[in-house]
């Protein structure tokens, strides 16, 4: 893996039999994705050795660029893109074919082109329901998904639950701005009654306490080591078969994880989303089925390292 992030004043250029995959973001030096694309490059291009011409980049891509960069990449021979902070919700005003989940979504993390233009598509969501479905064996159907924070992340753990059936999907959010935007949007495409928000200063803890509830932390609160669960109840008032996930997978046992843990709650890290997605995102690319397995494998080995 090259160690420094190319920028787009300097990215590399490809000529058939070529073929050019990338993440965009900014910052992106964390990002783990070419580790887990490249592992499952390397086994495609073992039955088929046309893969082994298949490459995957990290870019560097201030968000004013990012419509330059869109132009740019399909010149240079890129078919494939993912897209992480804070490009995601930014994408759309670029973009004029959207696959139908995706628009529901309102955010995109895949570009594919198609022909001279670039495709939006959204496997975060389906990351998650994977992730859900694997690692702690739950189904979104018929559940009660509660989720923490109304970014661009929870716009897609939004919309997975209610396409896949969830009874009722509880938004709660520190701050009012996104949290409207967020039931706003989804008020457009789902049934109303199955939405609720709601923020620190407005909750009623009864709609939790002794049931069992989905409950997926999207916000960026456990990032930093040591910060706080942005769990607004006390856990243990949850019902005893309430799962917890963290989209977060470093630091691999957030706070929020550690009083899950404590109550003796299942729960799991977001590396599990993050692996599902990647594999759905190059099956996108390559029309080909990807083994998640060796992304996980990837992932772990380069964590250990
Ligand atoms: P955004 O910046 O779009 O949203 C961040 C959210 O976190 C907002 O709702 C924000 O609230 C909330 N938030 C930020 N700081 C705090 C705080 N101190 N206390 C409480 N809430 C806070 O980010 P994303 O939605 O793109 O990402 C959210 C998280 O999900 C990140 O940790 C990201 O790494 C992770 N993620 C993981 C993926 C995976 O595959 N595992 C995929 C995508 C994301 P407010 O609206 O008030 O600002």
């Amino acid at each position: 893996m090259r160690e420094i992030p190319f920028s787009l004043k300097e990215h590399p250029r490809f000529s058939s039999p070529e073929v050019g995959l990338a993440v965009l973001g900014h910052p992106i030096a964390h990002s783990i994705s070419p580790v887990l694309h490249k592992a499952a490059l390397e086994v495609l291009s073992r039955k088929e050795p046309s893969f082994s011409h298949w490459t995957y980049e990290r870019l560097d891509v201030h968000p004013k660029d990012l419509r330059r960069a869109l132009d740019q990449l399909s010149d240079a021979g890129f078919i494939g893109l993912n897209l992480t902070i804070p490009h995601k919700v930014e994408v759309l005003d670029f973009l004029d074919q959207l696959d139908p989940e995706t628009s529901v979504m309102g955010a995109v993390n895949t570009l594919a082109l198609r022909g001279n233009h670039w495709a939006g598509y959204n496997t975060d969501g389906y990351g998650l329901k994977m992730a859900l479905e694997k690692e702690l064996n739950c189904d979104l159907q018929d559940a009660k998904i509660l989720i923490l924070g109304a970014g661009g992340a929870a716009r897609a753990a939004a919309a997975q639950s209610l396409l896949s059936g969830a009874n009722l999907v509880h938004i709660h959010n520190r701050s009012t701005k996104n949290l409207i935007v967020l039931t706003t949007l989804l008020h457009q495409e789902f049934d109303s009654e199955r939405i609720v928000g709601s923020t620190p200063q407005a909750f009623n803890d009864t709609d939790f306490c002794g049931k069992d509830w989905i409950v997926i932390n999207a916000t960026s609160l456990g990032l930093k080591p040591g910060e706080p669960s942005p769990l607004f109840i006390p856990c243990n008032k949850f019902g005893k078969q309430s799962v917890f996930y963290d989209m977060i997978y470093n630091p691999p046992k957030t706070s929020f994880l550690c009083e899950a843990e404590a109550g003796g709650f299942q729960n799991a890290n977001g590396l599990s989303m993050l692996v599902y997605q990647a594999a759905r995102s190059l099956e996108i690319w390559s029309d080909r089925e990807i083994s998640a397995r060796t992304m996980f494998e990837a992932a772990k080995s380069h964590f250990s390292d």
